[in-house]
């Protein structure tokens, strides 16, 4: 069984046929998906399709990117509140994006910081995105006390492709390491040498879709069922069998969320 441990099926074109991406996932073998909310404003739609289906969780948070006039002010409060229903078992995805906005700006930071403290507040782990602002995201987790090392709840580091010292870092304050479909691609060679060296059981795989579809799919519109593709270049990269690859990677869902194997499968 795989376990794919960031998607966004409540959105665009996956939320359309979302029947279909569940049969696709059931004929793959991909058991668990988290739905990972982008803003407050698609928090129903994730939720709803967790508490439907018993092996979907979602998170509650909002992505770095939209324009404050967009999301508002984030009351931490409101978010723990949100974070309390069982079927909520993560703050985000959160953390800094200076690809699409000018470096450190005050919004964005704020927000991320209200959302490490709602992860303490509320005792669930963060989901971090981060792009072109590696340095600050791990000064900032570090300032909040996010990682289990300062009394918070930890996390993962979402679609990972920073270097080995980032890596680290994030490995030093208890944070998992997901990898996407970006290991897939050919010009991925230094980020598939830094998976190698990254421990088994602080893995994770994930698609990130409707996005970053791997490499076998690529120009198609990315769904869990594909994160077999991460798994198994996981599994070329380590020199081990996949079977290693989806077990590890499922556990390691299972403890940092928190959540039950009810599939009984090994
Ligand atoms: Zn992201
Ligand atoms: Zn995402």
């Amino acid at each position: 069984m795989y376990v794919d441990s960031h998607c966004h099926i409540h959105l665009r074109e996956l939320a359309k046929r979302q029947d279909e991406v569940l049969r696709n996932m059931a004929a793959n073998q991909v058991s668990h998906a988290l739905c990972v909310t982008i803003s407050l404003a698609d928090f129903p739609a994730a939720l709803a399709l967790a508490e439907r289906i018993d092996t979907i969780h979602s998170t509650v948070g909002v992505h770095p990117n939209p324009d404050p006039k967009d999301v508002g002010e984030l009351d931490m409060e409101k978010l723990v509140e949100l974070a309390s229903h069982p079927k909520v078992v993560a703050i985000g995805e959160t953390g800094l994006d200076y690809y699409r906005v000018k470096p450190r700006q005050k919004w964005q930071m704020d927000r991320f910081r209200t959302q490490i403290r709602a992860s303490r507040a509320c005792g669930k782990p963060l989901v971090i995105h981060t792009r072109q602002a590696a340095e600050d995201t791990i000064k900032i987790l570090q300032e909040e006390g996010a990682g289990l090392d300062k009394g918070g709840f930890g996390g993962v580091m979402h679609c990972f492709s920073e270097t080995m010292p980032i890596a680290r870092a994030a490995l030093d304050m208890g944070f998992y390491i997901s990898f996407s479909g970006v290991l897939t691609y050919p010009a991925s060679k230094d980020l598939r040498s830094i998976a190698r060296l990254i421990p088994l059981d602080r893995i994770l795989i994930e698609t990130d879709s409707p996005w970053l579809s791997p490499q076998a799919f690529r120009g198609k519109t990315n769904e869990p069922a594909y994160v077999v593709e991460v798994a198994k270049q996981l599994a070329m990269v380590k020199g081990m069998p996949v079977s290693r690859i989806a077990r590890h990677t499922s556990e390691n869902y299972f403890r940092l969320f928190g959540i039950a194997d009810n599939t009984h499968s090994s």
